[in-house]
């Protein structure tokens, strides 16, 4: 039971308002065939769709079931379009990317009827119209009378009580025009059919009633409704809801039709995550190498304990940094200077190598350490005969030390960390190696120690044969008096029998699993060799004299021991001469990571509860490179990211500005789902569907060039740095991307999606 109270409907347009509808009070039988008459302009599609609810009245009443719809929620008309009201329209209103099949189960689609029950209803309506071998075809592959009897068929899949039919046949030829109205007739049957139409011819012959309009306003009725006539009766009202799978699917069907946008659409908003997941691959790659580097690495550089050390640990370092980021009390204006720390002061740590911590180390356990090298300040007196004359060369420019020593008889450092590239290991405190660089360099200064004073590559032959003329200090220095001086014979000295002549035997160089920059050229003699110097040292006749003398030997000149230099000029002067005061630097080479640790909580448990100036500092390298360069990694990544992400967010508005255009296009659509029952937030859903589809696909798609990407910028690196496999993706970083891929065109699609649901149905299916 339908009935219309004093039903006023205008439109305004600018100024000026169009009354379509001037007050039309209508009452329709449960069961009727009406046809609406009346010149174009005369207000029967806007009768029309007030009845349908697809547009609002402004005054009077649609009574549906004797209940007045003033009050009626968006979602009671959607609720009402769905399964009260079957739509025929005169330009068939099919959704064209959708086949007959799926067009004709979207109202039931909508009220979440099950697919199989769907697909029997659609079925059995396809046949009733004569269509049913043509369900998988496409709208545009039918003729404009088949198309209608879709849509007749969509109308009745439902099974509405009320059909509307605007100008069902305005489109079709004559012909095809009385087929489709006898198959409205026959429909018609137990309905109530609405049917607006042009022709007076059909009206007559098919409908039972016959309302005339003009103006906005009923000028004839053929068959009014008496009130004893108005009889009870109900219709059932059913919620819909489409559920986001059919949005899905839907949307999907949509976007098949035109796959080359949407995959450039993807593509071109992948471009970020691509950028992002590339970095974040290298960055995550490049942590990984440095710690294996750390681990198997830089291990090899060794622990260094020396008279004056950096104190490097975290407690100085963070005062450092505070130091050099703390503004806050610079450039004061003020008219007086303060006095500080020197730099030595405040971070150099002076280091009391005794005897006592020399056995401590030499306690250490040796299964941490391959090696372990005392390094003392000797005065070496090498003469080398240059040309036939002898010459004194200096040692203080270059390498020349000894080569770490294992704690028990294991092989050492040598054997484990270099190759040797002629000769062999050292068998006497006469026999020295040499260590070249990773490009099998070594400077002039220590090439002239060997006696080459040539600019031209020297065979490693050459290099085996040279030696080195070491001059102990008693035969060195003479005694003049009450000091000592060097002898200026260079000739007898470098003839003088208890000389040493120290050999090259073997050239080795540090094996390519380590970082080029451990490398240390230079010469190296055995701990022998430096033991064997200190004790002659110790019982020669001038360092004796000198403890008393307190002259100092270079110059002869009187140590002033009443001051702080005098003392530490003398204890230097001695250091030089090889006294067995204390070893100069200590350096531990570890075996591996792990044993680097023990080292270190091994050094550290000597420092507990001494006293400051007692405390022995370290440096460890490894630890100072690794952990400055992963800062600067990270560093690096957050800019990059922060870059990408810029991307990210254009293609955020670059997915707004697609999918607004997707709302232009697909308004149509928009209008015949409202039609058929959709609710505001169904086409939300829809665009929001796209939208997650489109997210998706970039996300994925970004991900995966990304991917391919890696082989190419590995192997670019490989070439670059040596590193394998360098840049490598995080799977749960890939998932994180590919979930802010799909936030961001969610976002970037909300607004269009929110316009979408906003369209007035009513507009929306005018639209072509
Ligand atoms: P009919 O279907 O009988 O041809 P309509 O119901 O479509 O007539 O239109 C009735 C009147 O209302 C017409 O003058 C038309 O121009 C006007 N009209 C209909 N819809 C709108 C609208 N959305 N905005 C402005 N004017 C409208
Ligand atoms: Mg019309």
């Amino acid at each position: 039971m339908l009935e219309l109270k004093n039903i006023k409907k205008s439109y305004k347009t600018g100024d000026f308002i169009q009354h379509a509808l001037k007050g039309v009070n209508l009452s329709f039988r449960k069961n009727e065939f009406v046809a609406i008459l009346g010149p174009s302009g005369s207000g029967k599609t806007t009768l029309l769709n007030i009845i349908g609810g697809l547009d609002r009245y402004d005054s009077g009443d649609l009574i549906i079931n004797q209940k007045s719809t003033k009050n009626f929620k968006d979602r009671e008309w959607d609720s009402y379009r769905n399964n009260c009201i079957g739509f025929i329209f005169q330009s068939y209103n099919l959704i064209n990317h959708m086949d007959i099949m799926a067009n004709v189960e979207m109202g039931m689609t909508l009220s979440g009827i099950s697919a199989k029950k769907r697909r029997k209803t659609a079925k059995e309506v396809l046949n009733k119209v004569g269509l049913k071998e043509h369900m998988h075809k496409r709208p545009n592959q039918l003729s404009g009378g088949q198309m209608q009897r879709v849509a007749i068929a969509r109308a009745l899949a439902n099974n509405p009580d009320i059909i509307l039919a605007d100008e069902p046949t305005g489109a079709l030829d004559s012909k095809t025009s009385v087929q489709i109205m006898d198959l409205i007739k026959e429909i018609a049957k137990d309905k109530l059919v609405i049917m607006v139409t042009h022709n007076p011819d059909l009206a007559n012959l098919y409908a039972n009633r016959v309302i005339e309009m003009k103006d906005g306003k009923i000028i004839r009725d053929s068959n009014p409704i008496d009130e004893k006539e108005k009889e009870e009766e109900t219709y059932q009202i059913r919620k819909t809801s489409m559920n986001f799978f059919t949005a899905l699917h839907l949307s999907l069907n949509n976007i098949r039709t035109k796959k080359g946008r949407t995959l450039l659409t993807a593509f071109a908003s992948s471009i970020g995550i691509i950028g992002i997941s590339l970095i974040l691959s290298l960055s995550n790659g490049f942590d990984e190498q440095i710690d294996v580097f750390e681990k198997n690495t830089l291990s090899a550089l060794p622990i260094m304990i020396s008279k004056q050390s950096m104190n490097l640990d975290e407690e100085t370092m963070a005062k450092m940094q505070e130091e050099m980021t703390d503004t806050e009390e610079s450039y004061p204006n003020i008219d007086y200077v303060i006095p500080s720390e020197t730099v030595e002061e405040k971070y150099v740590h002076n280091n009391v190598l005794t005897k006592d911590y020399v056995n401590y180390i030499d306690k250490m356990p040796k299964e941490d350490i391959v090696g372990i090298n005392y390094i003392y300040t000797m005065g070496l007196n090498v003469l080398q005969k240059i040309d036939g004359n002898v010459k004194q060369i200096s040692t203080t420019d270059v390498t020349f030390t000894t080569y770490p020593h294992s704690l028990d008889d294991r092989e050492g450092v040598i054997e484990e960390r270099f190759d040797m590239l002629a000769g062999r290991m050292p068998t006497s405190k006469e026999e020295i190696i040499l260590e070249v660089d990773s490009k099998n360099q070594v400077s002039s200064d220590l090439l002239e120690l060997l006696g080459f004073t040539t600019k031209e590559n020297i065979n490693f032959k050459e290099i085996l044969n040279s030696t080195i003329t070491l001059v102990l200090n008693k035969d060195y220095y003479q005694n003049l008096g009450n000091y000592y001086i060097p002898k200026q014979d260079l000739d007898s000295l470098y003839e003088n029998k208890d000389n040493l002549i120290l050999k090259v035997v073997g050239i080795v160089r540090l094996k390519d699993d380590y970082p080029s920059m451990a490398a240390t050229p230079g010469l190296y003699y055995s701990n022998d060799l430096q033991n064997y110097l200190i004790n002659m040292n110790k019982e020669s006749d001038i360092v004796k004299a000198q403890k008393i003398a307190d002259y100092n030997v270079m110059t002869g000149e009187k140590f002033d021991l009443t001051t702080k230099e005098g003392k530490d000029l003398k204890e230097n002067i001695l250091g030089y001469l090889g006294d067995d005061i204390e070893p100069y630097m200590i350096q531990i080479h570890p075996k591996d990571f792990n044993s680097k640790e023990n080292i270190i909580n091994y050094l550290d448990e000597y420092n507990k509860d001494k006293k400051e100036e007692d405390k022995i500092a370290y440096l460890d390298q490894a630890n100072l490179m690794s952990s400055l360069s992963s800062n600067i990694m990270d560093a690096i990544t957050i800019v990059l990211v922060a870059f990408s992400s810029i991307s990210l967010i254009v293609s955020c508005i670059m997915i707004g500005i697609i999918m607004y255009i997707s709302v232009l296009e697909r308004t149509k659509e928009i209008g015949i789902l409202r039609s058929l029952g959709a609710r505001k937030k169904d086409i939300t859903r829809v665009f929001n569907a796209e939208t997650f589809i489109i997210g998706t696909a970039s996300g994925l798609l970004g991900i995966l060039v990304a991917w391919l990407l890696l082989f190419p910028t590995n192997s670019i690196l490989l070439d670059l740095t040596n590193l394998e496999n360098v840049a490598v993706m995080n799977p749960l970083h890939s998932l994180l991307l590919i979930v802010i891929s799909v936030c961001l065109t969610l976002i970037g699609g909300w607004l269009p999606a929110k316009i979408a649901s906003k369209k007035d149905p009513v507009i929306a299916l005018r639209t072509e």
